[in-house]
């Protein structure tokens, strides 16, 4: 064999590989399986009008998917009152959230996000090449906007901005959002990563006003990009196929950098079937909604810090405690999220979960 190896991109050295979340698994007792509360994902089961669509198209994978999603995006664009041009699908968010950076940033440029913000970001910039400036989260673990306009440089290429943002669950507002986007140049892409947007509930924390939804942000502003996904509320995680609206640029460009039938007929035909399925989903978002308000009015309760949060999920900043915290959850029968020397984000899930989460914390709480 011979001694070398073939070249690989320098760029790779050192990327920080995505960590999915832990599955759930029987707990070592031999007691119930654990509850899988790590990776944002809605616990229902797909609903039965989607579920067959999605039976059906898995009869043709013989055939390679549509290419160009037509029957999505126009379902897309119907929804959200938008051209077909100004939409661009790919395999997840994430997939989107790559096309993004293929599209606008190489070596030499530069991407701004907050931190600690979706794990993702990081991987995807290092891959194109580009350096990430990563702004610290306010005290209160909320998007810094002034700071982040303040690390704009000529190289900036692209920012993030993830909202509501995962794993803190906080959001931006309106009046911060708008005089943040005054301040970025027009030949700066903005993304609003809004993987979580339907979990919002309007009239909540009304004294900094309205959380904004990007798709009406994105309309006069060509420099904005709106990235949604089938993911989270309607619950399609393991069909990959989210997608992108912005202006004709913006999105052609997308399409171009996307890999070819990424999406599949499957994801495709489920994702069209949960758009018309919509009102029954997102009642089932309701009830997320309420066992979010639940589980964080309960930790509050115990006397622990917690954030507001509009997502599925609620933050703990523990610091050193977090790894402990993740493992007496794990021994209740809970899988939660540990960032290791920084806090735990645990996803919203089954009523009989989110209980055995609220246990666990309120005996750690008693313990520290
Ligand atoms: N954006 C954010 C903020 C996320 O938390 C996630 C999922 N963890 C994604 C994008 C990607 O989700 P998907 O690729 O499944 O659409």
């Amino acid at each position: 064999m011979s001694e070398t190896s073939p070249k690989l991109r320098a760029e790779l050295d050192g990327i920080p590989t995505y960590k999915p979340g832990k599955p759930g698994k029987p707990t070592a007792s031999g007691g119930p399986a654990a509850y899988k509360l790590s990776s944002n994902e809605n616990p229902y089961p797909p609903l039965s009008g989607v579920m067959e669509r999605a039976i059906e198209a898995a009869g043709a994978f013989n055939r390679y998917p549509d290419l160009a999603c037509s029957g999505l995006m126009e379902e897309l664009a119907d929804r959200f009152g938008v051209p077909v041009s100004h939409l661009a699908t790919g395999t997840g968010s994430v997939g989107v959230a790559q096309q993004l950076l293929q599209a606008t940033s190489g070596p030499g440029d530069e991407v701004i996000y907050a931190w600690r913000s979706f794990e993702a970001y990081p991987i995807i910039t290092q891959i194109a090449g580009a350096a990430s400036i990563k702004v610290p989260l306010t005290p209160g673990d909320a998007h810094d906007l002034d700071a982040m306009a303040e690390a704009i440089t000529e190289r900036t290429r692209l920012i993030f901005v993830c909202n509501p943002n995962n794993p803190t669950g906080t959001v931006v507002r309106r009046a911060e959002l708008e005089r943040f986007l005054d301040r970025v140049p027009g030949d700066v892409l903005v993304v609003l990563d809004e993987a979580y947007r339907e979990f919002i509930r309007p009239g909540r924390g009304a004294e900094g006003g309205e959380v904004p939804d990007g798709v009406e942000i994105y309309r006069d502003r060509p420099n904005v990009a709106v990235l949604r996904t089938f993911s989270k509320a309607y619950g399609l995680a393991g069909l990959r196929v989210g997608f992108a609206i912005a202006h004709e640029p913006v999105a052609a460009a997308l399409r171009k950098t996307a890999v070819p039938f990424g999406v599949s007929q499957i994801a495709q035909e489920a994702a069209i079937a949960s758009l018309r399925a919509e009102d029954e989903l997102l009642g089932r978002v309701g009830a997320l909604v309420a066992e979010r308000e639940r589980v964080h009015a309960g930790l509050v309760g115990q006397g622990w810090t917690v954030p507001e949060t509009q997502a599925n999920f609620v933050w703990l900043r523990l610091g050193e405690r977090t790894v402990a915290f993740a493992a007496a959850c794990e021994a209740a029968g809970v899988v939660v999220r540990p960032f290791p020397g920084e806090g735990v984000r645990v996803t919203i899930g089954e009523h009989e979960a989110n209980d055995l989460f609220l246990q666990a914390a309120e005996t750690f709480r008693k313990e520290m």
